[in-house]
């Protein structure tokens, strides 16, 4: 359970009293005794203080919850098998970037340092994501037999930066379309700064904010010829100073045209990625941040050539054709199904921070959860 704390707070606990500082705090427990229950009374305004989190959560606002299940196979858990999960959860958690132990925090029964951790940003890692990791290999030969990876090919990283500013917003064949008369008249930061705004805006038609991208493009040739000899830079930190120009492009640039190690994050990056349960993040740029601690960097450059092909065909935002898709079994998204499901019968549940990745509730998976006690 994620909660964020926006003022300080105290609390006593283990003889002493303890200061918070604001951040948020991911706190790992179990729900032996029934999921629903548990997860309810947490997220209920109006409750009894009964464990030291239930004084954090009074000071604080949930802002998810992550589930994972004590065992894979079982859907009736014994104790020392929840105990262990539980541990395990901790200690996954403690190992997500930026996490800070709150020591001797809700481990007053086991041996763990604590099952409470600070974290300075909102934490990025997925209690899913031990379950993937081992599967990565495998995914992205099945991705590999299925797609090229294009990010391997040739390209000129000035032509590389216009086409990928070019794209924002628009579909591929009216982007190369347009890339192509383009470069036909300019290819290089000296033909196209020299060119004329009504001229470019012409060449580049219908590309999305077409007037803007004209003025836009002009201005990174200018500043290319100013600042970088006409040469378009390779290191992130320079590229991200021109304008219209976020991580996603540079990223682009570095991968598609300098072929270095770096993650080119757009929607469908995004979108998979969560649906795999290997990150769970807000925005593209949360998700590389996290990739960068995830995902070995063998697959860098192909992950986004061959997941936009995989979510333009079979992971389509909305309705992805799992039936048909060769990585079920692989991917966790039957677990976003029945925590999704879970979200309909908990009431106050927060939505799963990446919405592009939720899924359609599909009725009985909560079933799944339901954990009787002995
Ligand atoms: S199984 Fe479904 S969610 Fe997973 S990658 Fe395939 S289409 Fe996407
Ligand atoms: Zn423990």
């Amino acid at each position: 359970m994620t909660l964020r704390l926006a003022r300080p707070a105290a609390l006593a606990y283990g003889g002493t009293k303890h200061r918070f500082a604001t951040g948020w705090y991911v706190y790992v427990g179990s729900a032996l005794g029934g999921l629903e229950a548990r997860v309810g009374r947490h997220l209920r305004t109006s409750r009894v203080r009964h464990w030291h989190i239930d004084a954090l959560l009074a000071n604080g606002e949930v802002v998810d919850v992550q589930f994972m299940r004590a065992s894979q196979h079982e859907t009736r858990n014994t104790k020392q098998e929840t105990d262990l999960s539980e541990c395990a959860a901790a200690a996954a958690v403690a190992a997500w970037r930026g996490a800070e132990p709150v020591p001797g925090f809700g481990c007053s029964d086991c041996k763990c340092p604590t099952h409470l951790f600070r974290f300075p940003a909102t934490p990025t890692g997925s209690l899913l994501a031990s379950g993937v990791r081992p599967q990565l290999d495998e995914i992205f030969r099945r991705l590999g037999a299925h797609y090229e990876n294009h990010a391997l090919w040739d390209r000129d990283p000035f032509q590389a930066l216009i086409k990928c500013i070019l794209s924002l917003r628009t579909q591929d064949p009216v982007t190369d379309a347009a890339a192509e008369r383009l470069f036909a008249v300019a290819r290089t930061p000296q033909q196209l700064a020299g060119a004329d705004p009504a001229v470019v805006e012409k060449l580049i038609f219908p590309v999305g904010m077409f007037r803007r991208k004209a003025v836009g493009i002009i201005e990174i040739a200018r500043q290319l010829l100013a600042r970088f000899d006409g040469e378009t830079p390779a290191e992130i930190d320079e590229l991200l100073t021109l304008p219209g120009v976020g991580r996603k492009t540079a990223n682009l640039v570095r991968s598609f045209a300098f072929h270095l190690d770096a993650i080119c994050v757009d929607t469908h990056v995004h979108r998979i990625t969560n649906r795999w349960g290997l990150v769970r993040s807000r925005t593209p740029d949360e998700t590389e941040c996290e990739l960068r601690e995830v995902l070995p960097p063998e697959y860098w450059s192909p992950v986004n050539a061959q997941l936009v092909q995989h979510g333009q065909q079979i992971c389509r935002p909305i309705g992805p054709r799992c039936g048909g898709c060769f990585l079920a079994g692989l991917c966790l998204y039957p677990e976003l199904l029945a925590e999704e499901e879970l979200r309909r019968v908990i009431p106050g549940m927060p939505p799963h921070p990446s919405l592009s990745c939720r899924p359609a509730a599909r009725p009985g998976a909560a079933a799944r959860w339901r954990v009787k006690a002995r």
